[in-house]
């Protein structure tokens, strides 16, 4: 056992690279209550969460397993203890959801490596074939900045560039709280390449081939990936940018993986594009902090504001358990997005876009609120926690 130690957030722009046990126990029991009163029919069995320690992929964990009663396995790359040094939040995350999992009767196993590896995926079907499982529900919910290829060892890095031309814009500097204008460089073609490997649909189409090779997908079966979309602020770094083109790729496999379940388990396969929203994953996207702190103020003014949480139980309860009909858009999408992208909500981003400066950052957006969430990620600033009291790093995942 570990000495208990007070700890403080070690933040350095937008990484914060330690994470506080308690905290991040108290965010997922508030996540877990939010899932619980979410009204689910409760007919789900078995699930699979790719990516399922943090932000939307730990919300989708949570939902399945405390909203809809399933049964889950989740598969994560996240840093445990060692010696005094804290584990990552994800780590932390997962422990608080095994424990309440246990106090609750519920089964979860959690496969610790990396996702895109043949290794990783051969642990995570033996335990599935241990448990008899047949997935009713696949979620796919990696974000890494990078992939060992699994045949050739070769490594892709992922980068956040536009493409075709430079884009300068506003954006944060998260080390400084300045507003600043950034220039970035288009990607080259192998960036642009590098990203789509990383971030694109090969590797969901591995997972899903090799769970259906080995008869692990029960009829009816649900597999989905998320998107993202954003207003056309954003559109030069995100959806015209490398990962935009990555998520392109990722919507064309959801098409072509939705007709091979459909023939093959009467299941489908399906993206939804969710909101933009404070994770580790979105803190990294050059402008996005800026565009999502004045999201955040106008959407809080207007009560239409959710989290992962709350946007994972409007998926799972309207679209994807068994026996919901899923809405789709005319690209056969889901859109939990809608409330972000609905025109006043955006024409009131436009006006304080235009307007926002280092001077009013904290007037014009809910900046405060987005530093507030990126340091509850990891477990810090969260209310009713007491910092001054020493913990024990070294928390067991199960
Ligand atoms: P996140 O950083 O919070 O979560 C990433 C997850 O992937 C973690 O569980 C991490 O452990 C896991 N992971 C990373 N590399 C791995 C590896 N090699 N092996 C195993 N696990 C690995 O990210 P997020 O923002 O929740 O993103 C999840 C998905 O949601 C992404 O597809 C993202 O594009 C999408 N999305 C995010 C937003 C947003 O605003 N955050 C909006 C719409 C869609």
């Amino acid at each position: 056992m570990a000495t208990p130690q007070i700890i403080t957030a070690k933040i350095r722009g937008f990484l914060c690279v330690n994470a506080h046990p308690t905290g991040c126990a108290v965010n997922v029991d508030r996540q877990i209550q939010v899932a619980r009163a979410a009204g689910a029919l409760g007919g789900m069995r078995d699930a699979l969460v790719i990516g399922g320690s943090t932000g939307y992929g730990l919300s989708s964990l949570i939902t399945t397993i405390f909203g809809h009663g399933a049964r889950a396995i989740n598969v994560c790359l996240e840093r445990p203890p060692h010696g005094d040094k804290p584990a990552s939040a994800g780590w932390y995350n997962l422990a608080a959801v095994h424990r309440r999992a246990k106090q609750d009767g519920r089964t979860v196993d959690s496969v610790n490596g990396d996702a895109y590896s043949n290794e990783i995926k051969a642990e995570t079907i033996a335990r599935l074939k241990r448990w008899g499982a047949k997935l009713d529900s696949v979620i796919y919910s990696l974000a890494s900045p990078r992939r060992v290829d699994s045949a050739t060892g070769q490594i892709w890095a992922s980068v956040l560039k536009p493409i075709g031309a430079p884009y300068a814009s506003k954006s944060i500097n998260l080390g400084n709280d300045q507003v600043v204008t950034v220039e970035i460089p288009p990607a080259s073609d192998e960036e642009i390449q590098a990203t789509t490997k990383v971030m694109g649909g090969e590797d969901w189409t591995m997972w899903m081939s090799a769970l259906l090779a080995e008869g692990l997908l029960a009829d009816g079966c649900r597999a989905v990936a998320y998107s993202y979309i954003g207003p056309e602020l954003t559109y030069p770094i995100y959806r015209s940018g490398t990962i935009g083109r990555a998520k392109e790729d990722l919507e064309r496999t959801a098409r072509a993986l939705d007709a091979e379940l459909a023939s093959r388990v009467g299941g489908r396969a399906l993206i939804s594009v969710d909101k933009a929203l404070v994770t580790q994953a979105s803190a990294a996207i050059p402008v996005v902090p800026l565009y999502i702190s004045i999201l955040y103020k106008v959407m809080k003014e207007k009560g239409t504001h959710e989290g992962t949480i709350e946007q994972m139980v409007r998926l799972f309860r309207d679209h994807l358990q068994p026996g919901a009909a899923p809405t789709l858009d005319a690209e056969a999408r889901i859109r939990i997005d809608d409330r972000e992208l609905e025109p006043r909500t955006q024409a009131a981003v436009s006006r304080a876009w235009a307007e926002v400066n280092t001077e009013n950052l904290f007037a014009v957006s809910d900046f405060a609120g987005f530093k507030q969430e990126f340091r509850n990620l990891f477990g810090f600033d969260v209310p009713g926690v007491d910092y001054s009291q020493p913990v024990d790093v070294d928390v067991p995942l199960v």
